[in-house]
């Protein structure tokens, strides 16, 4: 709940969705306000398909100052921004909104979070050779900014045809090498085997499917990193499994923190208070498990 002092006349920033109910970005953010002393609230809007043009039009007509944008939404709500920047115009999704003056501007920090939270583990994606499991909207923006920033990518998915379709729009605009397989054992075996980083960007593991993991430990080891973008619970059984195995690990988290971090800064121009962002939404997350 929001405790600050919200004035007359607050800028309005929030996020829109269909489900919206667990999302964590509200606390994130009216967190990070709070911390700045600034006059911003962030408020979670459901938004059914068929009422996304009228709710960005909502947003001109009420001069919020910026949204973020989840499932299902981040592809269909280009059509009614007015500007692209260049990353998310070759992802061809949006997931952060900035209104300038009127000008409803789209970006794809889930891209550039992910590499924040690479880098900040000082791993530098140049020259990497990448496992992406999932061929979904996450998947599909962080193996666009890896295979921008020179990372080879093998993408497996359950449904071969989706890791296919992003593998070869990547090789047609990247120099990179991209190539895709059907997740399965006997192919993520071989996928990992001369592999530096695996990503986790399908959605198994997640609560409450807690006990489920994507690989089984026997194909993990030291020297591996191990970013599972599955950030609730905090630690997935893959995580756990990693650590175990002496990989270096990479949460979620780190992710997601990331993505509002960079959103914060483009709406309001301050540095954004990563570790108070980060320890509230430990704390709520912990609260729901337990
Ligand atoms: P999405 O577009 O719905 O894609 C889901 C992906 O998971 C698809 O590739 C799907 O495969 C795969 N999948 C689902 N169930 C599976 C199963 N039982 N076995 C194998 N593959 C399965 O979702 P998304 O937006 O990309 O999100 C994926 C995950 O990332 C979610 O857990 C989400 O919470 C998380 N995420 C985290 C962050 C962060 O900041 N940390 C940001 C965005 C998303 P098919 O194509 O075969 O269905």
């Amino acid at each position: 709940m929001l405790s600050g002092f919200i004035s007359g006349s607050p800028r309005i920033c929030g996020i829109i969705g269909d489900p919206i109910e667990h999302t964590m970005s509200p606390v994130m953010h009216n967190a990070a306000f709070e911390d700045k002393g600034v006059d911003y609230v962030y408020l979670a809007f459901r938004v059914k398909k068929e009422e996304l043009g009228k709710a960005i039009e909502g947003m001109r007509a009420l001069n919020m100052k910026g949204l973020n944008i989840t499932i299902p939404h981040k592809v269909a709500v280009i059509q009614f921004l007015d500007e692209l920047d260049h990353l998310a115009d070759k992802i061809g999704a949006v997931n952060t909104v900035v209104n300038n003056d009127g000008v409803l501007k789209g970006y794809n920090t889930d891209a550039t979070g992910f590499l924040q939270a690479l880098r900040e583990r000082g791993i530098e994606p140049k020259g990497k050779s990448v496992v992406i499991l999932g061929a979904g909207g996450a998947s599909r923006a962080i193996s666009f900014i890896l295979a921008e920033r020179g990372s080879s990518l093998v993408i497996l998915n359950r449904t071969w045809d989706k890791a296919r379709i992003c593998a070869d729009r990547i090789s047609e605009i990247f120099q990179s090498e991209a190539t895709s397989l059907k997740l399965n054992r006997g192919n993520l075996a071989a996928a990992l085997s001369p592999a530096d980083i695996l990503v986790n960007a399908t959605s198994v593991g997640m609560s409450p499917d807690i006990n489920e993991t994507p690989v089984t430990s026997n194909l993990l080891k030291p020297g591996l990193v191990v970013f599972d973008i599955v950030y609730n619970p905090i630690k997935t059984r893959l995580q756990r499994e990693a650590e175990v195995a002496g990989a270096t690990v990479i949460s979620g988290l780190d992710m997601f923190v990331w993505q509002g971090a960079l959103a914060f800064e483009k709406w309001t121009g301050l540095k954004a208070p990563i570790g108070v962002m980060r320890e509230k939404v430990i704390k709520v997350l912990q609260r729901h498990e337990n």
